[in-house]
This record gives C-alpha cells, sequence and structure tokens, in this order.
C-alpha cells in the first residue's frame, strides 16, 4: 500500500492555523486589523495571562451582517476580495480570509456582532474548531472577538509559548505599533485589569507618539516628511544620543502596514553608525507610501513582511529622508567619500553635539567651592612645552588654539578667543584611525604588516570556526587568518594600523570583539563594524601621556576628518566650554553683576 495521503480537512485547518497564528500576540494583530478594516474608530483590546488564557478585541466598526456570521468562520471566507485583480491593489489589511477560521480552529472562540442596518446582533461561539452554534443577542454596532484557551487542543504548541509577562510584552509592542501608526484611532490595552495603554481617538501624530513612547522620547524626536519620486517617508526619528539597546523601536510600515524589514532597518542604522554608540539602536516610527502595485503584501503569512518591488531605492529615499530632516549638517555624512574639510569656520562646531554634553554650568556654592580646591590641585596639569621657542599654537577647525596641557593623560586642552576645547584623545584618535581605514579600504590600498612570526591564537570550537568562517572578510582589512589545526588559528598579516599595538593579549580582545559582532548583518555594515573594531583597539588610549608634538599631529589629523566631533562609535570627541559660561557660572556676567557695576560706579 502507498505511503502518500491526502491529509484530512481537520489536520489540514490545523497545520495552516500554525501559519497564521505563532503566538497570542498574532491573533491580536489580527483582530485589531479586522476591527480597523471594518472602519472602526476605537478598538479595545483587553488580555489575561499573556493572551493565552483571554483575548477580547471589541471594536465600533461596521459589524457583521447576519447572513455573513454564517460563514466567516469558514477558512477563506472573506468580504475583502473577490477577483483576481483585487489581489494586486489590497487597500485592507486583511484579504485571505484566513484569521477567524485558523482562530476557531486552535482555541474556544466568541463573536458578538452587530451592523448599523439589523436590529439585533449576531452571538456566534466555536469551541476548538468545531461547528460554530449561532443565537441572537442585542449590542451597540460593532463586533467583539474573545479568545480563549490558545492551544488547549495542541499541547506541543502550547508547551512552546512564552511566559504570560513575555507574551504580554510582545501583544503590548502590536497594539503599540498599530496606535503609532494610526493616531486617528483610538486604542485601548488592558492587561490583567490594569490599563497599558490608553490613546483616545482623534490625536495628532506627536500627542499619539508621546503618549505611547513617554515624553522624554518625545521631547527627542523629529518630523520626517519627504518625498521622491511617488515614495514618502512620512513619521519621527529621534535625536541621538536618545536611542536604544535594540531594534524594538525601529517602527517600519509601509502604506501603514507595521512591518519588519531587515534593510529597511539597515538602512536607517547607517545613517546613525557615527553618531550612536555600538550597540545602540535609532529610534524611529516611519511610514513608508507607495503605489501599491509595487508592493506585494501576500508574501507571509503573517503578513509580518510585505515585498518591495524596489526596495533598495526606498531604502535609498529612507537614508535621504533621515539626514534631510537632520538639517544634514547635525548628523555626519557616511563615510564614503572622504575629503578635507580644514578651514571649516569654528562657529560650525556642532553646538548641537557638544552643547548635549556639556554639564549645566551652575555657580558653584560655596561648600562646593572649597570641596573643589584639593581636585583642583590634583589636577595633573602638565605645561606642555619644554622648549620656551616652540609654539604652543595650532590652528585647526579654522581658527587658532593654544595647547594648554594634557590632564589625567586623557583629555587635551586647548584655549581659544571664545573659551575652552576639551579634546578626548582616544576618541580622536579613533575617528582618525577609522576614517583612514575606510580610505584605505574604499581605495583598495590597505596598508599591511607581514608579521615575521604569526600570531597564534588558541579559541574555542565556535569561535575558531566562527572567525575562518569570515577570514575572507578579515582579509579585505588585512587580517590574514588561516587554521593552525585543531581549534588554533594563525594570524600572520594584519593592517598597519593595529600592527603598531599588536600583541597576543590585544589581538585576544580583538577576537572576542569580533565574535561579539557576530554576523547578522549585512557584509558592508559588517566590514564597517570591523573597521571600527580595529580602530578603537589601535587608537592612543586613556593614560598614555602625550607630548606637544604628538598632541599637535593628533589635533591636525582630526581636524582633517569628516565627522570630527565624533568617535566612530558616536561618543563625542570634544567638549567646548564657553568663556561667557565660565563668566556666568562665578557671576562675572548677568543681572547681579550688572547692578554692582552700577551701584560702583554710582550709577542708576
Ligand atoms: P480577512 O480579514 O482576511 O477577510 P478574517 O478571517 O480575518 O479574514 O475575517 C473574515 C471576515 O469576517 C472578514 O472579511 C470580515 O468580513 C468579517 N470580520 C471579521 N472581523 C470583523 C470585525 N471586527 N468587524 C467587521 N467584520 C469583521
Ligand atoms: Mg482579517
Amino acid at each position: 500500500m502507498g505511503k502518500v495521503r491526502v491529509l484530512t480537512e481537520d489536520l489540514v485547518s490545523l497545520i495552516s492555523a500554525g501559519e497564521v497564528i505563532e503566538n497570542p500576540s498574532s491573533i491580536v494583530k489580527e483582530l485589531i486589523e479586522n476591527s480597523l478594516d471594518a472602519g472602526a474608530d476605537m478598538v479595545d483590546v483587553m488580555i489575561e495571562g499573556g493572551g493565552i488564557k483571554t483575548i477580547s478585541v471589541s471594536d465600533n466598526g461596521s459589524g457583521i451582517l447576519k447572513e455573513d456570521c454564517r460563514i466567516c468562520l469558514q477558512r477563506y471566507s472573506t468580504s475583502k476580495i473577490s477577483t483576481r485583480a483585487d489581489l494586486d491593489r489590497i487597500v485592507t489589511y486583511g484579504f485571505r480570509g484566513e484569521a477567524l477560521a485558523s482562530i476557531a480552529s486552535v482555541a474556544d472562540i466568541k463573536i458578538v456582532t452587530r451592523t448599523e442596518e439589523e436590529e439585533t446582533g449576531t452571538l456566534i461561539q466555536s469551541r476548538f474548531g468545531k461547528k460554530p452554534t449561532y443565537s441572537e443577542i442585542s449590542r451597540p454596532r460593532g463586533t467583539t472577538v474573545e479568545v480563549r484557551d490558545l492551544f488547549r487542543n495542541i499541547a506541543a504548541r502550547r508547551k512552546h509559548l512564552a511566559d504570560a509577562k513575555v507574551e504580554s510584552q510582545r501583544i503590548q509592542e502590536v497594539v503599540m505599533k498599530h496606535a503609532a501608526i494610526r493616531p486617528e484611532i483610538g486604542f485601548r490595552l488592558i492587561r490583567d485589569g490594569e490599563t497599558i495603554i490608553d490613546s483616545p481617538p482623534s490625536q495628532t501624530a506627536t500627542d499619539r507618539i508621546a503618549s505611547l513612547w513617554g515624553s522624554e522620547i518625545a521631547k527627542a524626536l523629529i518630523d520626517v516628511d519627504f518625498a521622491v519620486d511617488n515614495v514618502r517617508i512620512h513619521g519621527f526619528v529621534a535625536r541621538p544620543p536618545v536611542s536604544r539597546g535594540n531594534r524594538s523601536r525601529e517602527y517600519f510600515s509601509v502604506v501603514k502596514r507595521p512591518v519588519t524589514d531587515e534593510k529597511m532597518s539597515q538602512a536607517l542604522e547607517s545613517v546613525f553608525s557615527t553618531t550612536l554608540m555600538k550597540g545602540q539602536y535609532p529610534i524611529c516610527a516611519l511610514d513608508v507610501s507607495i503605489d501599491l502595485s509595487k508592493v506585494d503584501v501576500n508574501v507571509h503569512p503573517t503578513k509580518r513582511e510585505v515585498r518591495i518591488l524596489d526596495i533598495n531605492e526606498v531604502c535609498t529615499i529612507l537614508k535621504k529622508a533621515v539626514r534631510y530632516s537632520f538639517g544634514e549638517r547635525d548628523l555626519p555624512e557616511e563615510v564614503t567619500s572622504l575629503e578635507d574639510t580644514i578651514g571649516e569656520s569654528l562657529q560650525a562646531i556642532s553646538t548641537d553635539i557638544v552643547q548635549s554634553t556639556t554639564p549645566s554650568m551652575s555657580p558653584i556654592s560655596h561648600e562646593d567651592q572649597i570641596a573643589a580646591v584639593p581636585l583642583v590641585e590634583q589636577m595633573l596639569l602638565k605645561p606642555i612645552s619644554d622648549d620656551e621657542h616652540e609654539s604652543l599654537d595650532v590652528a585647526i577647525l579654522g581658527g587658532v588654539f593654544r595647547i594648554i596641557g594634557q590632564i589625567h593623560n586623557l583629555y587635551i586642552l586647548l584655549e581659544f578667543d571664545d573659551g575652552l576645547l576639551i579634546v578626548d584623545q582616544h576618541a580622536a584618535h579613533e575617528r582618525v584611525l577609522y576614517e583612514q581605514l575606510r580610505k584605505e579600504m574604499n581605495d583598495g590600498t590597505i596598508a599591511i604588516q607581514e608579521l615575521l612570526q604569526p600570531f597564534v591564537l588558541s579559541l574555542s570550537r565556535k569561535d575558531a570556526e566562527q572567525i575562518l568562517g569570515i577570514s575572507d572578510i578579515l582579509d579585505d582589512i588585512g587580517y590574514t587568518v588561516s587554521s593552525f589545526g585543531g581549534n588554533d588559528i594563525s594570524i600572520s598579516t594584519l593592517p598597519e594600523i593595529f600592527g603598531r599595538i599588536a600583541s597576543e593579549k590585544e589581538l585576544m580582545a580583538l577576537v572576542d570583539r569580533i565574535i561579539d559582532l557576530g554576523q547578522h548583518t549585512a557584509r558592508e555594515t559588517f566590514m564597517d563594524e570591523l573597521v571600527k573594531v580595529t580602530a578603537c583597539h589601535s587608537a592612543i588610549r586613556s593614560g598614555q601621556p602625550l607630548n606637544t608634538e604628538e598632541i599637535r599631529n593628533l589635533l591636525v589629523d582630526l581636524s582633517k576628518t569628516k565627522s570630527k566631533y565624533n568617535c566612530c562609535h558616536g561618543r563625542p570627541s570634544m567638549l567646548k566650554i564657553l568663556k561667557d559660561d565660565i563668566d556666568r557660572s562665578v557671576g562675572r556676567m548677568g543681572p547681579d553683576a550688572i547692578s554692582r557695576y552700577r551701584a560702583r560706579h554710582g550709577l542708576k
């Protein structure tokens, strides 16, 4: 007897339900989308036990006609499309007619619904794929879908659900994503009796985001609205350093459908690659509106991805849109073509970047002053010049600065007409090396140092495999890595800039960081990360004393870089303190000083 058999309908519906319903949050997503498709302007979500125990989504939309109630739980029953051509221009969230059927096959479902034109409503009940029952019931116009006991009939699936806390969190994300895109619709989320989200209908986009993300993030948001060739990018991006430790606040939508898209994330992150610290991700809520014929929404079972026919073009526009909104100047250019930018006016020192880290210069109290004296004495302010004739002036950043010295073997102090400039020697050197190495890489002229004796490192098997697996990428930057038997690897060449400090310990630390990077990102992004790591490891450390000549060379090199105000991980490389601010802080300026002056000179 043959072994192939056609599956029973029950089994087929369980299998396809599995594609649509991954966890409670996918149910919430489907139900919210149905409410939005029904034209609701208020969607109430209530969950218990992470949605595994209960999910209820209630709306004031169109409701379902009695005759449609009879079929809406059947698979592939939909009111939203009817012809092949409709598939090319899907304007509703739903279109496959699968969600209610899938939910009904894996949970206990109860639907209460009424339309405007009918006097009574309908109650539909079905338990785990059993034939539904129907009865009359009253309710105002709209629909409530209640889902209980998810996956009670499929132990294997139930077992794989996360705990209630994690599932609740996922649900909250789903509601927030929809709420962020549709400020005109009211959303409420009640979790185990507690109101988690309460956003009324018809909010402005700004108020909506503030109500979802809180005022701290809201304050840092910049409007984005930019269109090229019928592609419009619209929404918000947060100004660095406001950011997140993961991608969870990168909200993208395409024609108001929430999506996750690796390429869009990477495009956005590339704009911030030199202004955000390593491991920090930008925050955004950006919608891409594009001609419907250019997107295919029918590519993912849960519709979490859409296919944009020209995704690369959209990503380019997205990057432009973000840069444009930041007024371009506030964000460094991506370092692809490096050109000298010496001679920029001093005025151009990005006050935004510097100010955001300038300590508030409030006047110091008397006690503070006393406490501060020993500290000042401890400060090792080394006079730099041994040679009295040596000039301490250095012409950089379009102005003339006088080198005062180095403190804590870390900060370089410079005096200029309007105040004091403090440069972080590590951040500065890291920026210089990063741009140098990027340029060499782009030009294909990476300077390499051949080692007479290769370094041999003993790694764990997993790490050795990982490093050898990316040996071609490492090679492009100047590291020649090969297997040395067992789990040992040998490194026989290094990029020149790293060669200066190479030791087994340094290399081990570098390998650790490369392994930490993983390789989830696209090759180009990964290369850039490698360059950053190399620059960071090769740069002058904190603790290293520098003489005048070294300081001067570093400053001149820094002033030639494109993004001189930040290290390549986004930390500021310099801090400007204006003399005016110092004056004000010690009471030399301001109303008090003026009245003292007037009193001294007998003026009224
Ligand atoms: P789809 O959304 O793909 O059409 P669903 O299984 O989610 O498929 O829903 C089936 C049908 O039930 C929908 O096409 C719609 O006509 C009706 N429906 C579902 N939920 C609602 C709702 N909240 N309000 C009004 N109609 C609804
Ligand atoms: Mg649907």
